[in-house]
């Protein structure tokens, strides 16, 4: 029997952090019952669905419009045998985290993108969803204010359109990674994107190895600055530094590479040995774990 642990995340914060104490706690709860009976993957969806549930994270309903003031969100899963899924840019659906996990079991394909994505959750039955809820507005719409004073800039085409159809605003990307009672390991990763993205933006969250990875020595799931996490290809550098450390170690080690490239980001990690490893550079992390033996998750920051 291995250790069971699931630890779920709700984005990094570079500025205000906000109360999402809730939502995580709920994921722990729920993801750990999952691991009662089934599967770490089994899990990891449970927990993501949760956060993307909340209005107040970033993923599924609360994820951010795009300066179109369209909601193009992204998600990907992956277990320690390297299965693995993921949809990028797709619209109207309540759990992309679950259409996900469909490209992973039910296709040969690891990405579907945009219209593509669309049409495969249709067709799978995911019924259509607004995600856009009343919070986001108010963030968004100071970030326009403010970028509506730069001279020349690209956002002013994109502003007049966002203006009118934009209502609301923002916070975390969430991600989950679990280790079961077989010892098998998943993780997940869930966004809307990142504030005043551009239309057809998408970033590291869809994409293995950037955002989301997991193979046979732990699973990792990231947050932040999608650009620099592409580039460096965090999840999987911290995943395959496992083998060789601590959980702990290698998310250190990965939080260093991204203070050295000026990336801001958060990490979450599980090692198949049970141990868990989380950091942040640059920001300020929101997550929660619960292992088996606890009586109840902790979550940071903890209840104000
Ligand atoms: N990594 C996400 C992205 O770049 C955003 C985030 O984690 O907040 O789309």
């Amino acid at each position: 029997m291995s250790a069971v642990v699931i630890v779920v995340h709700g984005g990094i914060c570079v500025e205000e952090i906000p109360d999402v104490f809730e939502p995580l706690y709920r994921a722990c709860i729920l993801g750990m019952e999952t691991l009662q009976s089934q599967e770490a993957v089994d899990a990891v969806e449970e927990a993501v669905k949760v956060l993307e549930d909340d209005p107040r994270l970033n993923a599924g309903t609360g994820a951010f419009p795009n300066l179109l003031g369209e909601v193009e969100m992204s998600a990907s899963i992956m277990k320690d045998d390297l299965s693995c899924g993921g949809v990028a840019a797709i619209k109207n659906v309540r759990h992309p985290i679950s259409v996900a996990r469909a490209v992973m079991e039910r296709t040969r394909h690891v990405l579907l993108v945009g219209e593509g994505a669309n049409l495969f959750a249709r067709l799978l039955g995911f019924e259509e969803y607004n995600p856009v809820a009343e919070l986001t507005i108010r963030t968004l719409e100071k970030s326009i204010a403010k970028a509506s004073q730069e001279k020349d800039s690209i956002y002013h085409y994109y502003l007049k359109r966002a203006r009118e159809k934009l209502r609301r605003l923002h916070l975390g990307t969430v991600g989950a990674v679990a280790l079961d009672c077989s010892g098998r390991i998943a993780a997940g990763t869930s966004t809307g994107g990142v504030e005043m993205q551009l239309p057809g933006r998408v970033g590291d969250s869809p994409i293995i190895g950037c955002g989301t990875f997991a193979w046979e020595w732990g699973g990792v799931s990231m947050t932040g600055e999608g650009e620099g996490i592409m580039k460096l290809g965090l999840a999987r550098k911290i995943a395959e530094w496992m083998e060789e450390m601590s959980a702990q170690e290698a998310v250190n080690r990965g939080m260093e590479l991204a203070r050295r490239f000026g990336v801001v980001c958060g990490a979450i990690a599980v090692r198949k040995t049970g141990e868990i490893g989380f950091g942040e550079c640059g920001g300020r992390l929101t997550f929660g774990y619960f292992r088996e033996e606890m009586k109840e998750p902790h979550v940071f920051p903890s209840k104000s």
